[in-house]
């Protein structure tokens, strides 16, 4: 396999014209693994994020991404499916697949399963039998009714799995932090054979909803792949998949593709020219507004007064990466996070520790900066009850 993490190749279509856009030095690999010391947060693994664009495919890969730096076994957990609006679409996603493939009392694989949520509610909602790949996953805590239905598998999906046919084969949120994706979607379409029935669903996120709507502090190293929905066609037509049904999903945040076994020497592949062509214009859009921003927000930490006081507002990884980028030092000394396991803990590469909003009513901080501007009004509200007018700013 050829070596990925210096060369300029692309691992969606192998094409030789990734150009580099966008270089964030020395980030930390693991944006929400939490360090218990300041000492220990300030040293926590960093690598770099060199983001090259695909004028071939259109895809946004980091070229100096190096898995070495990556533990997968390590639990991973991802605060969105603690959200209700998350867990309403992953619902209605799964009736989706069940009502239009007419998945019932069949066999669904999902790889890269997580807890098994989404798992359980394909065998759930439709009478299936499930398996489940994922070397993070935790026996203890399936639910009794779920474990009756699913079998999980605490190992990467690989093709000593092959053995394993299903009618339904899904995987979410898994591509992006693959190195070698062309790998992993043959060896899912090795497994199926000829067993042409099966239906193929990936969720991936969205790279044009981050260079679109300037989603910068979303970069992170965990993800080295960024697809669009051009690399997306092409990676599964080039592996013998045939592309069905595209999707932008959760308010364009995510890409599905709905794809069908084809010739496993490879489908012909969708023109995607036109398409290339016009991210091609966001993406140098992308860069020079990162650029600005970035700029923009070191000014106001340069021209900070003495003893007047930041916090960031927010311990997902939106505010990791803003603090990991600007670096403001002494400039922004709190992170205040609501969850209550982030509460003392430092912040990976800057080292801020995370406190509880009531800190602020002491800490009393003139500014206040949140991740997200759909927060802006709930945040006020507990800042107005707190009794803490600091003035709000959007990262
Ligand atoms: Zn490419």
């Amino acid at each position: 396999m050829p070596d990925q993490r210096n060369g300029k190749s692309c691992p969606v279509c192998c094409g030789n014209t990734m150009e580099e856009f966008l270089f964030l030095p020395g980030v930390p690999t693991h944006c929400n693994l939490l360090w218990e010391s300041r000492e220990q947060a300030q040293i926590a693994p960093r690598g770099d994020l060199r983001l090259g664009f695909c004028r071939a495919c259109g895809h946004v890969y980091n070229l100096s991404f190096n898995p070495s730096l990556m533990e997968y076994t390590q639990a991973y957990e991802n605060s969105l499916h603690f959200s209700p609006r998350f867990q309403a679409y992953a619902e209605a996603l799964a009736s989706r697949l069940i009502s239009q493939y007419g998945i019932r009392g069949k066999d669904v694989i999902d790889l890269g399963c997580g807890k098994g949520d989404f798992l359980a509610l394909l065998c759930n909602k439709g009478g299936n039998r499930g398996f489940g790949f994922d070397p993070s996953f935790v026996p203890e805590i399936m639910e009794k009714a779920s474990a009756e239905r699913m079998t999980i598998i605490q190992d990467f999906y690989s093709p000593r799995y092959a053995g394993y046919q299903a009618d339904l084969v899904t995987c979410r949120h898994v591509l992006e932090h693959i190195q070698a994706p062309r790998e992993f979607v043959k060896n899912v379409r090795a497994s199926i054979g000829t067993n042409s029935s099966t239906v193929v669903f990936f969720e991936v996120p969205n790279v044009m909803y981050t260079l679109k709507d300037m989603g910068i502090w979303d970069l992170i190293y965990e993800h080295c792949s960024y697809f669009s929905a051009s690399s997306l066609a092409v990676l599964f037509s080039a592996c013998g998949f045939k592309v069905g049904e595209q999707s932008e999903l959760y308010d364009g945040q995510f890409l599905g593709i709905d794809v069908a076994p084809g010739n496993p020497a490879g489908e012909p592949l969708p023109d995607v020219h036109d398409r290339v062509a016009a991210m091609n214009s966001d993406r140098a859009a992308f860069a020079e507004n990162y650029r600005r921003k970035v700029e923009e927000w070191r000014k106001l930490f340069d021209e900070k007064k003495d003893g007047q006081k930041f916090v960031v507002w927010g311990g997902g990884s939106k505010g990791v990466m803003f603090l990991n980028t600007l670096r403001p030092g002494k400039g922004v000394e709190y992170m205040v996070d609501i969850n209550p396991r982030k509460q003392g803990m430092f912040v990976a590469g800057t080292g801020q520790e995370i406190v509880h909003p009531e800190f602020l009513r002491r800490y009393r901080p003139e500014t206040v900066i949140i991740m997200n501007p759909i927060y802006r009004d709930e945040i006020r509200g507990q800042l107005d009850g707190l009794g803490v007018k600091a003035e709000v700013l959007v990262a």
